[in-house]
């Protein structure tokens, strides 16, 4: 695609990376197929070669986002299954991240918006707050019908039919130090998935230490920033991603670590992208690039190690490919090939899978 971004304007390094994705776009429209906002709307602005166009525009012109423009990049899921699917290698990640930056520091949302968004800021990455939002949430249920009836406050509904009826008790993760240790891993503490669900990190420890591999949770690590970062705040998701390197990078110098392990693939493809998303920072560049070359989806560390085969043992499961570890992460049979490997039938919703 053709672009006419002045040379004033490339002096941002952020536009050049977005110049640079957008005029490898052909408008083939390939992508429009397989983006589910597009499926559900039928809306070409709805569809990532239709936000492609709304992107270029507003970037190339630095033109304020209108109302308009800011809804269908809204809508845009970041699923990144155009980005899978791009015969042109577009990285549509890296635009609509832009994007949304520009739009949090170019346009004014209506006040309902802006609270709900600095709520959501405020409360979602960090563990503690996010437990007491969801306790919480219980006694403000009864009040959805009336938050359904202003417009403005839909979201918050949305947000209460969400909240799950039981919120898990708090666990401390003990790991311990192995003395025949094969490897040893940080594993991500994570914000919201030790809130809803704890057993995902229990479970990671005790089947990385059944195997010799010592896991250690890093003290003062925070959350990895993917949720500021998908509303555009990237000063606040920059600060999350150089706190979480400085946390890594004492102990890769220290006792050292074999990989940064992640359980919650959103997550996993944020701190894969820490090393591009500080690649302007002298101070952080090289150690962040590392960091993101060493961490690793849970799945990716298993199979890696080599678990062993088991006999099947006659039970079946289904298996939800995350769009994040899929799209994001390009780790597509993985899951499903250990879970066979463990003796488990998987089933998914293209069918069972096959054993490989
Ligand atoms: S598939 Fe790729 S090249 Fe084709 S329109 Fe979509 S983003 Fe552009
Ligand atoms: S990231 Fe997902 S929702 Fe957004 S444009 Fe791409 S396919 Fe559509």
């Amino acid at each position: 695609m053709q672009t006419g971004f002045t040379a004033k304007a490339l002096t941002d390094p952020a536009m050049r990376t977005s110049e640079q994705v957008i005029r490898k776009c052909v408008h083939c429209g390939f992508c429009t197929a397989t983006c589910p906002t597009y499926v559900l709307l039928g809306d070409e602005l709805d569809s990532p070669r239709g936000r492609i166009y709304l992107m270029k525009d507003m970037l190339e012109n630095q033109r304020a986002p209108s109302a308009e423009v800011v809804k269908h990049i809204d809508r845009c899921l970041s699923c990144l299954s155009c980005k899978t699917t791009c015969p042109s290698g577009v990285n549509y990640m890296h635009l609509v991240d832009h994007a949304r930056s520009y739009i949090e520091e170019n346009h004014r949302r209506p006040l309902a918006q802006r609270m709900i968004r600095r709520l959501l800021a405020f409360i979602l990455p960090y563990p503690g707050r996010f437990r007491g939002a969801l306790l919480l949430a219980k006694l403000a249920a009864p009040f959805r019908p009336i938050l359904r009836r202003v417009e403005a406050l839909r979201p918050l509904a949305a947000m209460l039919d969400l909240a799950p009826a039981k919120v898990p008790r708090a666990t401390v993760n003990t790991t311990k130090p192995l003395a025949h240790r094969k490897g040893r891993v940080a594993l991500l503490r994570g914000c919201a998935e030790p809130v809803l669900r704890p057993e995902f990190r229990a479970a990671t420890i005790r089947l990385l230490n059944r195997f010799g591999h010592e896991v250690m949770l890093a003290p003062n690590e925070g959350c990895c920033g993917a949720l500021v970062h998908h509303m555009g705040r990237e000063q606040d998701a920059l600060e999350a991603a150089r706190r979480n390197v400085d946390v890594w990078t004492a102990q890769i110098e220290g006792e050292g670590l074999d990989a940064i392990i992640v359980t919650a693939s959103g997550c996993g493809t944020t701190i894969k992208n820490y090393g591009f998303m500080l690649r302007d920072d002298p101070a952080y560049a090289e150690r962040a690039a590392d960091l993101s070359r060493r961490t690793l989806d849970v799945t990716e560390y298993l199979d890696r190690i080599g678990l062993p085969e088991l006999e099947e043992c006659g039970v079946t499961v289904a298996y939800h490919p995350a769009c994040s570890l899929q799209h994001g992460q390009g780790v597509t049979d993985l899951p499903k090939s250990l879970l066979t490997k463990a003796g488990y039938a998987v089933w998914t919703c293209n069918g069972f899978a096959p054993v490989t």
